[in-house]
């Protein structure tokens, strides 16, 4: 079984498998590396990735994209109505609030989740590399851009169920590069030695996203994170194609704002252009042919005037790379490089600001397009049994502050910092609750989080009851940011302590240290990234240190703690079990369509192609044509035209197995011929005698 790692990115997805040699990509079936992230619905079939994206100017309504910035948001979300005006295709409301795609699929309409859309490309990712692979794929690693939160990370994980795919890890982009990094890096400071900070930019087409991470030998620690999901390449064609807009209805009376189909295609020129631009500083040629109301149109730019039209994009690029030495805490002398990926890294305006923000040169040791996908691989690989490669840890962070709210019993706060922005994930702390019932608590994000909705959850926890002398119980919840980046109350526990010294399996050792300890902060432990634990008691500040890791304090008051697991009932993002598993259903329904179609297509393809074949060797000259006798010739290639223009006519559209009827009953006519041929070939001295005949 392989372990692959898929960059999941706005415009195309790359997809990297471990094997014993390294890391290597995969390409898909056009021999190409990236994979368009785009969904196209026909009358038969669903079309995804490059033939998507090559019929997009002619089924505009039917092909979706831009769907990575629709996942886990609401239709009524600012940033999605601002999305809508770019679409060609309808996106509506659906009744639970959430974002429906309409699309005309098999001659009806039908309407998509975005986490469908996902799921229907990540099929297609895995096929890719299934049949690259020769084998068949179910563990993955797929990258998630650092900045999202809780609901768009629960949507991808969804979509990855629909797909059929199983998540070791959701890993954050540019943590993804910074193992491609480091990973194979020899000369990394010893583990005890002042780190080596390197910054990481990737400016991809809809966002962009630096970290700065500190390297030692065998391990990375993401310091923080600087990010602009508004910011990327689609933004530079955007303006583009405005400034060529005004630019047409100027000079031709053209309005492309009325015509989405030109709209399109002047988008995809642009983006033509843009790219030489990079390349090339002198004043570069557009051309459209018949671009509206049958006329060409054509102008020109040159790079120093893009730099001026994108110069609001250019601002925030600046802002967001000055702020990861804010965030990060570093001064550019701190640096030792920065590290440069993703598809606008390649504009020399960005690579001059990196310059300028840093002080130093923006270095391209890692592949720009396949950085992300080979990290994900490598993680995926480390995660998984199946695989063996070298041991590396890494540490990443949460980067967004996340509070918990709770009923405020007993005149306690009743919210609280449980992490700060760029605190260490994966991450467990442990917070106690001294309660009599039921309770529950609620996590949000801080404000400064992107998105008009903070929620992230509220867990119910049951089953609390008072003790036998009517007194609080001791609750302690753990409070996890887990692998994916997802913020969860993993688990709640009562703990009863006992004087009791008998032998119980539910009953665990613990160190009272209550009046050894009594800290306002919460104490960090430090150490493996994994399930790091840290206490802090919300209430009255009656914190204790870790059952098992503080051994070493006062061990002459031995107490016997029973632990309890209590049932948790959680509110949160992403799909229930029963929608998870209709829209399986679905998909599997869609697939099976899929191949079925594929199945279709094959067959009148084989059909098509033995006409062709066979009429040609029959022909004057060619080398089945004096292998029949003539007046049955004559009738055989009747045959062979007929059905041929059955095939354009009526036979355009028939099902599996009419194609291959047809197959088999000529064949029992040319293939008796293609036998005498072969026949006379194996006879000694064969040819020269058919030489000879001829
Ligand atoms: P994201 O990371 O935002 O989800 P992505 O991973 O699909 O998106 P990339 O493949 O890194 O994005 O980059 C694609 C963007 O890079 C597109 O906007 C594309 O036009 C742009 N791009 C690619 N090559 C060049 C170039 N030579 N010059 C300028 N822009 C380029
Ligand atoms: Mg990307």
């Amino acid at each position: 079984m392989s372990v692959i790692g898929i960059d999941f990115g706005n415009e195309s997805c790359y997809i990297a498998v471990a094997k014993a040699g390294g890391i290597e990509t995969i390409a898909n079936d056009y021999s190409l590396r990236g994979t368009p992230s785009c969904v196209a619905f026909s009358q038969k079939n669903r079309i995804l990735g490059v033939a998507a994206k090559n019929q997009m100017v002619t089924n505009m309504k039917n092909t979706v994209f831009g769907f990575k910035r629709l996942l886990g948001r609401k239709f009524s979300d600012p940033l999605v109505q601002k999305e809508l005006k770019h679409f060609p295709f309808k996106v509506e409301q659906r009744s639970d609030g959430g974002i429906g795609i309409r699309v005309n699929y098999l001659n009806e309409d039908n309407v998509f989740t975005p986490e469908q859309i996902t799921a229907m490309l990540l099929t297609k990712l895995k096929d890719v590399a299934a049949t690259a692979l020769q084998t068949q794929i179910n563990d993955c690693v797929i990258s998630v851009p650092s900045y999202f939160t809780n609901a768009e990370r629960n949507a991808l994980l969804n979509a990855a169920g629909i797909a059929g795919l199983n998540v070791l890890r959701l890993m954050n982009e540019t943590t993804a590069t910074a193992l491609t990094y480091g990973i194979y890096k020899q000369d990394l400071p010893g583990a005890e030695e002042k780190p080596r900070n390197v910054v990481f930019v990737d400016f991809g087409h809809s966002s962009l996203q630096v970290s700065a991470c500190a390297f030692n030998k065998g391990k990375l620690r993401i310091l923080a994170t600087a990010t602009d999901a508004q910011c990327g390449g689609r933004d530079i064609d955007m303006a583009l194609a405005d400034y060529f807009t005004q630019d047409f209805v100027t000079r031709y009376k053209l309005d492309a704002r009325k015509n989405q189909r030109a709209y399109l295609r002047l988008l995809q020129e642009v983006e033509k252009l843009k790219k030489q631009m990079s390349a090339n500083s002198t004043r570069l040629p557009l051309n459209i042919e018949c671009f509206m109301e049958e006329r060409d149109v054509s102008g020109d730019m040159q790079r120093s005037q893009m730099e001026q039209i994108c110069a609001e994009t250019f601002n925030r690029v600046e802002r967001t790379l000055r702020a990861i030495l804010h965030n990060a805490k570093l001064r550019s002398e701190d640096i030792h490089s920065v590290e440069i990926v993703g598809g606008s890294t390649r504009i020399p305006a960005v690579k001059s600001l990196i310059e300028q923000a840093f002080g130093k040169h923006a270095s391209t040791t890692l592949n720009q397009d396949e950085a992300v996908a080979r990290g994900c691989a490598l993680q995926c690989a480390m995660l998984s049994p199946a695989v063996r490669v070298r041991e590396f840890s890494i540490t990443d962070v949460q980067p967004y502050a996340v509070r918990l709210a709770w009923d405020a019993a007993r005149n306690e706060d009743g919210d609280m910092e449980v992490f700060p922005a760029f605190h260490a994930a994966p991450f467990s702390k442990m917070l106690t609750f001294y309660r009599k019932e039921p309770f529950s608590v609620s996590a949000y994000y801080s404000d400064q989080v992107p998105y008009p909705d903070t929620f992230i959850g509220q867990w119910q926890i049951k089953d609390v009851q008072p003790t036998p002398e009517g007194e609080s119980q001791k609750v302690k919840l753990k409070v996890r940011v887990n692998i994916h980046g997802i913020i969860t109350v993993a688990s709640a526990s009562l703990v009863e302590k006992k004087q009791d010294t008998s032998q119980n399996e539910n009953i665990e050792m613990e160190n009272s240290s209550e009046n050894a300890q009594n800290q306002d902060t919460p104490m960090e432990t430090n150490g493996g990234n994994q399930d790091q634990q840290q206490q802090n008691g919300p209430e009255n500040n009656q914190e204790e240190s870790d059952d098992k890791k503080d051994k070493s304090k006062d061990k002459s008051k031995k107490v016997l703690v029973k632990t309890v697991e209590l049932p948790i009932e959680a509110q949160t993002h992403g799909l229930s079990v029963h929608e998870l598993n209709g829209y399986v259903e679905q998909e599997g329904k869609m697939q099976a369509q899929d191949r079925q179609e594929k199945e279709r297509a094959d067959a009148r393809n084989a059909l098509e192609e033995y006409v062709y074949e066979l009429r040609g060797k029959l022909s004057e000259g060619e080398t089945l044509h004096d292998f029949v006798a003539e007046d049955q010739r004559n009738k055989l290639v009747n045959h062979l035209d007929s059905v041929e223009q059955w095939l354009y006519d009526e036979g355009e559209d028939q099902n599996r197995q009419v194609y291959s009827d047809k197959l088999s009953e000529l064949k029992t006519e040319g293939e008796p011929i293609k036998q005498r041929r072969l026949e006379f070939e194996l006879r000694p001295g064969a040819l020269d005698e058919f030489a000879l005949s001829i």
